[in-house]
Protein backbone atom coordinates (compact mmCIF):
# COMPACT_ATOMS: atom_id res chain seq x y z
CA UNK A 1 0.00 0.00 0.00
CA UNK A 2 1.10 3.82 -0.90
CA UNK A 3 -0.26 6.85 0.32
CA UNK A 4 0.26 8.22 -3.24
CA UNK A 5 0.26 6.81 -6.33
CA UNK A 6 3.12 4.81 -7.06
CA UNK A 7 5.07 4.79 -10.68
CA UNK A 8 7.60 1.69 -9.34
CA UNK A 9 6.55 -1.46 -7.72
CA UNK A 10 7.54 -0.50 -3.58
CA UNK A 11 8.81 -4.14 -3.51
CA UNK A 12 11.29 -4.63 -6.64
CA UNK A 13 11.53 -1.43 -8.24
CA UNK A 14 9.84 -2.09 -11.71
CA UNK A 15 7.75 0.22 -13.19
CA UNK A 16 4.35 -0.23 -12.85
CA UNK A 17 1.45 -0.86 -15.35
CA UNK A 18 -1.70 0.21 -15.53
CA UNK A 19 -4.90 -2.20 -15.51
CA UNK A 20 -8.83 -2.12 -14.95
CA UNK A 21 -9.78 -4.44 -12.44
CA UNK A 22 -13.22 -4.37 -10.64
CA UNK A 23 -14.03 -1.41 -12.46
CA UNK A 24 -11.25 1.18 -11.28
CA UNK A 25 -7.78 1.75 -13.01
CA UNK A 26 -4.77 0.05 -11.03
CA UNK A 27 -1.55 -0.42 -10.96
CA UNK A 28 0.37 -3.66 -11.02
CA UNK A 29 4.26 -4.96 -10.85
CA UNK A 30 4.85 -7.10 -14.03
CA UNK A 31 7.57 -8.91 -12.09
CA UNK A 32 6.25 -9.59 -9.08
CA UNK A 33 2.76 -10.14 -10.45
CA UNK A 34 0.84 -8.06 -7.77
CA UNK A 35 -1.60 -5.09 -7.60
CA UNK A 36 0.13 -1.92 -6.08
CA UNK A 37 -2.96 -0.88 -4.17
CA UNK A 38 -3.57 2.62 -3.47
CA UNK A 39 -5.17 3.21 -0.06
CA UNK A 40 -6.02 6.22 2.49
CA UNK A 41 -3.85 6.53 5.03
CA UNK A 42 -5.74 6.06 8.44
CA UNK A 43 -5.24 9.34 10.86
CA UNK A 44 -6.53 9.60 14.44
CA UNK A 45 -7.11 12.94 16.04
CA UNK A 46 -8.89 14.27 19.21
CA UNK A 47 -10.88 17.38 20.07
CA UNK A 48 -9.96 18.40 23.83
CA UNK A 49 -13.16 20.62 24.93
CA UNK A 50 -13.52 23.28 27.39
CA UNK A 51 -17.03 22.31 27.86
CA UNK A 52 -19.51 25.30 29.33
CA UNK A 53 -21.92 27.92 27.42
CA UNK A 54 -18.61 28.80 25.18
CA UNK A 55 -17.10 25.99 24.68
CA UNK A 56 -13.44 26.06 23.17
CA UNK A 57 -11.52 23.42 21.56
CA UNK A 58 -7.86 22.83 22.04
CA UNK A 59 -6.08 23.39 18.58
CA UNK A 60 -2.78 23.23 17.09
CA UNK A 61 -0.96 25.39 14.28
CA UNK A 62 0.63 23.47 12.16
CA UNK A 63 4.66 23.61 12.02
CA UNK A 64 5.05 21.21 9.04
CA UNK A 65 3.93 21.42 5.72
CA UNK A 66 1.31 20.82 4.14
CA UNK A 67 -0.60 23.60 5.43
CA UNK A 68 1.74 25.62 7.61
CA UNK A 69 0.28 28.20 9.88
CA UNK A 70 -3.08 26.46 9.59
CA UNK A 71 -4.81 25.70 12.76
CA UNK A 72 -6.05 22.23 12.65
CA UNK A 73 -7.07 19.64 15.89
CA UNK A 74 -4.13 17.44 17.33
CA UNK A 75 -4.11 14.28 15.42
CA UNK A 76 -1.96 11.92 12.79
CA UNK A 77 -1.24 8.97 11.28
CA UNK A 78 -2.20 5.56 12.96
CA UNK A 79 1.29 3.15 13.07
CA UNK A 80 0.34 -0.47 12.00
CA UNK A 81 -1.35 -2.12 14.64
CA UNK A 82 -2.28 0.92 17.09
CA UNK A 83 -5.89 0.83 18.02
CA UNK A 84 -6.75 4.69 16.54
CA UNK A 85 -7.70 5.47 20.22
CA UNK A 86 -4.20 5.32 21.22
CA UNK A 87 -3.17 7.23 18.04
CA UNK A 88 -5.15 10.10 18.87
CA UNK A 89 -4.32 10.20 22.41
CA UNK A 90 -0.46 9.48 21.63
CA UNK A 91 -0.61 12.84 19.22
CA UNK A 92 -2.24 14.71 21.24
CA UNK A 93 0.68 14.43 23.77
CA UNK A 94 3.35 14.65 21.11
CA UNK A 95 1.60 17.98 19.61
CA UNK A 96 0.12 19.92 22.96
CA UNK A 97 2.07 17.80 25.97
CA UNK A 98 -1.68 16.93 27.52
CA UNK A 99 -2.63 13.39 28.32
CA UNK A 100 -5.42 11.61 28.25
CA UNK A 101 -6.38 7.91 29.11
CA UNK A 102 -7.71 6.56 25.14
CA UNK A 103 -10.22 4.52 26.74
CA UNK A 104 -12.03 7.85 27.83
CA UNK A 105 -12.18 9.08 24.57
CA UNK A 106 -15.58 9.12 22.53
CA UNK A 107 -16.04 9.13 18.61
CA UNK A 108 -17.33 11.80 16.52
CA UNK A 109 -17.13 10.99 13.44
CA UNK A 110 -14.80 8.87 10.55
CA UNK A 111 -14.61 10.81 7.14
CA UNK A 112 -12.43 10.96 4.01
CA UNK A 113 -10.73 14.06 3.92
CA UNK A 114 -10.44 15.64 0.78
CA UNK A 115 -6.97 14.30 -1.41
CA UNK A 116 -4.01 17.27 -0.50
CA UNK A 117 -1.03 16.81 -2.83
CA UNK A 118 -2.18 13.25 -4.02
CA UNK A 119 -2.29 11.46 -0.56
CA UNK A 120 -5.52 10.65 0.30
CA UNK A 121 -6.72 10.39 4.51
CA UNK A 122 -9.35 8.39 6.84
CA UNK A 123 -10.03 10.71 9.50
CA UNK A 124 -11.09 9.13 12.92
CA UNK A 125 -12.03 12.49 15.12
CA UNK A 126 -12.82 11.74 18.63
CA UNK A 127 -13.48 14.52 21.68
CA UNK A 128 -13.13 14.26 25.25
CA UNK A 129 -13.62 16.45 28.36
CA UNK A 130 -10.90 18.81 29.47
CA UNK A 131 -11.33 17.52 32.92
CA UNK A 132 -10.40 13.85 32.00
CA UNK A 133 -7.15 15.70 30.23
CA UNK A 134 -3.71 16.37 32.75
CA UNK A 135 -1.24 19.20 31.78
CA UNK A 136 -1.24 22.26 30.37
CA UNK A 137 -1.00 22.66 26.40
CA UNK A 138 2.24 23.70 25.12
CA UNK A 139 2.99 23.72 21.35
CA UNK A 140 4.93 20.13 21.05
CA UNK A 141 6.47 18.34 17.48
CA UNK A 142 4.73 19.42 14.39
CA UNK A 143 3.58 22.48 16.48
CA UNK A 144 4.08 25.85 16.52
CA UNK A 145 1.22 27.07 18.79
CA UNK A 146 -1.44 25.16 20.95
CA UNK A 147 -4.14 27.03 22.31
CA UNK A 148 -8.13 26.67 22.91
CA UNK A 149 -10.06 28.59 20.90
CA UNK A 150 -13.80 29.61 20.86
CA UNK A 151 -15.29 30.34 17.54
CA UNK A 152 -16.16 33.54 18.78
CA UNK A 153 -12.25 34.29 19.57
CA UNK A 154 -11.27 32.60 16.85
CA UNK A 155 -13.34 34.52 14.23
CA UNK A 156 -12.13 37.90 15.40
CA UNK A 157 -8.35 36.87 14.52
CA UNK A 158 -7.38 36.78 10.81
CA UNK A 159 -6.04 33.05 11.82
CA UNK A 160 -7.25 30.10 9.26
CA UNK A 161 -8.03 26.52 9.51
CA UNK A 162 -7.72 23.91 7.40
CA UNK A 163 -11.47 24.17 6.13
CA UNK A 164 -12.60 20.55 7.08
CA UNK A 165 -11.07 21.00 9.96
CA UNK A 166 -12.95 24.29 10.66
CA UNK A 167 -15.79 22.04 10.19
CA UNK A 168 -14.99 20.15 12.43
CA UNK A 169 -14.53 21.92 15.00
CA UNK A 170 -17.67 23.91 15.42
CA UNK A 171 -19.13 20.37 15.23
CA UNK A 172 -17.18 19.30 18.24
CA UNK A 173 -18.30 22.81 19.68
CA UNK A 174 -21.93 22.69 18.90
CA UNK A 175 -21.86 18.95 20.62
CA UNK A 176 -20.78 20.45 23.69
CA UNK A 177 -22.85 23.36 24.29
ZN1 LIG B 1 7.58 -5.82 -8.02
Amino acid sequence: MVSRPAEFCPYCGTALESITLEGRERTRCPTCEEVVWHNPVPCAGVAVVDAGDDPAVLCVERGLPPGVGEWTIPGGHVEAGEEPAVAAARELEEETGVAVDPGVLSIVDATTLPPRDGKHVLSILYAVDRDETDGEPRAGSDAQAARFWTPSAFDATDETFRPVHEERFRTVVDRFR
